[in-house]
């Protein structure tokens, strides 16, 4: 399969390299390249002085991306590809954002925001939260609206690490958390959880890895968990905030983006904010990519104590600015507009696919999953029985073979499991659970 990738890539640089000396070129030069009379290009200009920054050098490209890269390009090569790979739902966003995302448009709300936010988005994030998870945030001072989560969690890693630091990550982990904490020039250390602890932190686990790295700056926890499914519940979180107390000089950044997807029967996760003595020292990150289906929308938001809220702001400020006004917009109407039902419909759908897909990887041979997952759209089964554990290997062959996407475990620090993401189509879903266990019995 990476024959495959190399394949597609050189033959995309092929055509454009033989356009590029073609007499005839398809594409034509624009009139002010004419006028300019020469076409400055790279192969022209060497650039072989420049070095990169060492922090980026040593970052890897998320192997999701590379591989939702691959399947685009099989897609384009007329190759009809079924994709489990990224985390997006396939429902659209609620009617009422999409109303308020054109009528921001017609208004021309189309200028610079507060780099912190609206001040609309900030006080409805207030009352969400305040409704929901009973925090209370000053709106001014204490949110701090990104473009996405992703952002969001960059920020706050970046306002409190640097060189020196110790950030302990839990294993399996979102990829882009010790990628970013590499980028800060701080060191992440990762914890791994057990599967017959359904891969949740335990109390223990924690202690230990404190103890043994006094220079801990910041914990890392996402709640409910990408890539596992995995929902610490209230008791689980008060254990770890108990421990946390003996170690004041550690914040914690809970990255609960899919609180709103939580399959247990009370349909509830905790803020980690409102543990016992947690409030003042957690940077809690959510945003509307998942709840409401607005990833393109690019928006999301970190909660924290003023001091940290601060620091996020002003690196911000010198990165981005601020969110997009139009997506901002659309922020406050999901926050404000968009009923209960309609979100517990979205609910209601996920976990029928969750237990669909639960059921099927169930019937296969050789496939283990450690416990059920109650929240976000992953499963991540242990597959290690087959390509001598090789999980990179098996989803490259699977690609190729069957025509059938998903994420090799170990870009989640979890070799010989494979990440599933069941937020697409009951058909989708049919299919691919077909393919999989077709391939898996050819091995
Ligand atoms: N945190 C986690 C755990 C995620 O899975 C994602 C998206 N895959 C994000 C943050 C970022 O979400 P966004 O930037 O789209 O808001």
């Amino acid at each position: 399969m990476a024959r495959l990738a190399r394949g597609a890539f050189s033959s995309f640089l092929l055509l454009n390299f033989a356009n590029a000396f073609s007499p005839h070129p398809t594409i034509r030069t624009p009139l002010h390249q004419e006028k300019l009379g020469r076409l400055y290009t790279s192969s022209s200009d060497t650039t072989n002085e420049i070095t990169l920054n060492p922090l980026v050098s040593s970052v890897k490209m998320s192997k999701t991306v590379e591989i939702f890269s691959l399947v685009k390009q099989m897609e384009a090569d007329g190759i009809s590809v079924t994709s489990l790979c990224v985390g997006e739902p396939d429902f659209p966003p609620p009617p009422a954002v999409l109303d308020a995302a054109i009528h921001a448009v017609q208004s021309v709300d189309t200028r610079y925001t507060a780099v912190a936010g609206t001040a609309p988005l900030r006080s409805a994030i207030v009352q969400d939260l305040k409704k929901r998870k009973g925090l209370e945030y000053n709106p001014q001072t204490e949110i701090v609206v990104g473009n996405g989560a992703k952002q969001c969690v960059y920020q706050g890693v970046l306002a409190t690490c640097g060189p020196g630091d110790d950030v302990i990550v839990p294993s399996p982990y979102w990829p882009s958390y010790p990628e970013m904490v590499a980028l800060a020039g701080a060191n992440a250390v990762i914890l791994p959880t057990k599967v017959s602890d359904g891969y949740l932190l335990t109390p223990d686990a924690l202690r230990s890895t404190l103890e043994s790295h006094p220079n801990t700056k910041l914990l890392i926890l996402c709640n409910p968990s990408n890539p596992t499914g995995g929902v610490h519940t209230a008791s689980r979180l008060q254990e770890l905030a108990k421990v946390l107390e003996e170690y004041p000089q550690v914040a914690i950044l809970a990255d609960e983006i899919y609180e709103r997807l939580v399959y247990t029967e009370d349909g509830v996760c905790p803020s980690f904010a409102s543990m016992p003595g947690m409030f003042g020292r957690t940077m809690t990150v959510n945003g509307f990519s998942k709840a409401y289906a607005m990833t393109g929308m690019r928006l999301g938001y970190m909660a924290a104590p003023a001091p940290l809220a601060k620091a996020a702001t002003t690196v911000q400020s010198q990165i981005t600015s601020c969110a997009g006004s139009i997506s901002q917009a659309a922020g406050v109407a999901a926050l404000t507009n968009v009923s209960e039902e309609e979100m517990e419909a979205n609910v209601k759908i996920m976990k029928e696919k969750r237990d669909y897909v639960v059921g099927e990887l169930g019937k296969m041979e050789g496939v283990t999953l450690g416990s059920v997952p109650d929240g976000a759209f992953y499963v991540l089964p242990d597959v290690s029985a087959f390509y001598n554990g090789d999980d990179a290997e098996l989803c490259l062959d699977l690609l190729k073979k069957k025509e059938l996407a998903i994420v090799p475990g170990e870009s989640f620090g979890a070799p010989g499991t494979v990440r599933i993401s069941y937020a697409t189509s009951m058909e989708e879903l049919q299919v691919a659970m077909r393919k999989l266990r077709e391939f898996l019995e050819e091995c």
